[in-house]
């Protein structure tokens, strides 16, 4: 793909009320890395950084007119999902990413960080055939590939297992988020058609309860390195150093440039 002047990335995901993720982290990253966010909310979080304590969710026509605006208004350079709350929202937000040519990152939310349940219980089959099929990238973490595949990952070759499970269920590639293990040394895994990538990183803040996102940040980081250009191997490295950043206590990362 031409680098655009300006990249767009649509985030179709839920408001978190607290500010740490979801929407909020989104926008947040996608202009922090030099991008512009456009946005289709599925649903409001009540929720601090220790518990979710209410969901309204948007009704899904409407979340279809947030999307069909945004695509028809712009170029959309690359689309990422986050929460998507139910079955009724997966059943609407499918189809419209059916004829959508540009990078698909879904990071497939479903409990957050603090515990709240943010997918319900029988949306992960539709996620999984309605969403997660036409992904370019999919960036679950430990527990959430555990639950699309229906085997414990634990270790890096359970990562790896996983990841295939889910390429042969139609995503292009995965991201595995190391980040729910306990080693001192985090390492993420990127499964690719070309084969396997890993990045390894220290652990940072690992007590901070107070800082939820971080994988909404790195889907974001990731889709619009994606928008500007850059291949998935250096989009993953990229969005990873940001992320790294952020934990670091520097959200105001303007100096990776994108290539
Ligand atoms: N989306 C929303 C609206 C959320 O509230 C949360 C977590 O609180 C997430 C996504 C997932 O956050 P994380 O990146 O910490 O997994």
């Amino acid at each position: 793909m031409t680098r655009p002047e300006q990249a767009y990335v649509l985030t179709i995901a839920g408001s978190d009320s607290s500010g740490g993720a979801g929407i909020q982290a989104d926008i947040k990253t996608i202009h922090a890395l030099g991008g512009h966010a456009a946005t289709a909310l599925t649903a409001l979080t009540a929720q601090s950084a220790k518990a979710v304590y209410d969901i309204f969710e948007v009704p899904p026509a409407f979340i279809v007119r947030q999307i069909e605006i945004a695509l028809a208004d712009m170029t959309i350079h690359a689309i990422k999902t986050g929460m998507l709350a139910s079955r009724r929202v997966i059943e609407a937000v499918g189809p419209l990413l059916d004829d959508y040519t540009g990078a698909l990152i879904v990071d497939p939310v479903m409990v957050a960080t603090s515990g709240g349940q943010l997918l319900e219980n029988d949306a992960c089959s539709a996620l999984q055939s309605l969403i997660i099929r036409q992904a370019n990238l999919v960036t679950p973490n430990m527990p959430e590939a555990a639950l699309l595949t229906n085997r414990s990952v634990e270790t890096v070759d359970d990562m790896k297992f996983a990841a295939d499970i889910l390429m042969r269920d139609g995503a292009k590639s995965v991201l595995i988020k190391g980040g729910h293990g306990t080693d001192p040394l985090i390492i993420d895994l990127l499964a690719t058609e070309n084969g396997f990538e890993t990045f390894e990183h220290p652990r940072l803040a690992k007590e901070n309860i107070e800082l939820h996102g971080t994988g909404c940040m790195l889907a974001s980081a990731i889709a619009i390195s994606l928008a500007q250009g850059l291949d998935l191997s250096a989009a993953s490295k990229r969005a990873i150093a940001y992320v790294q950043g952020v934990l670091g206590g520097n959200d105001k990362v303007t100096d990776i440039k994108a290539g």
